[in-house]
């Protein structure tokens, strides 16, 4: 089997609603996660814009899922994307659910 490769995947990015406490946001005193391309969710937590709909997708997720992708905030990303591991089963649910084998 050879090794999931992240960069042609993308598929987690379009498949969770990506949400965390507000205050990992770049409006927050030491938050990161551009405010721009999040919304809210409650008085607590945000969201990735485009997560939170029937067919999410990533406002940040750029190219073509299962080919060529990259993440515009990579290092300023929250921390649901940062716990997702190739691999994992948040990942083989993702993959599956976009054909990516
Ligand atoms: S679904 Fe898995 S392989 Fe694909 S981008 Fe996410 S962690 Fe990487
Ligand atoms: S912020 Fe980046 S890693 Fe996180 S869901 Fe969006 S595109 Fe994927």
């Amino acid at each position: 089997m050879t090794p999931m490769d992240c960069q042609r995947c993308g598929a987690c990015c379009a498949q969770y609603r990506v949400s965390f406490y507000w205050a990992e946001g770049d409006d927050a005193p030491g938050g990161h996660v551009p405010v721009a391309l999040t919304q809210p969710l409650n008085a607590h937590l945000r969201c990735m814009a485009g997560t939170s709909s029937r067919a999410p997708r990533c406002i940040a997720l750029q190219g073509e899922i299962g080919a060529s992708v990259g993440c515009a905030i990579y290092d300023r990303r929250p921390t649901p994307c940062r716990e997702v591991t190739p691999g994992d089963a948040q990942c083989l649910r993702a993959r599956t659910a976009h054909g990516v084998g």
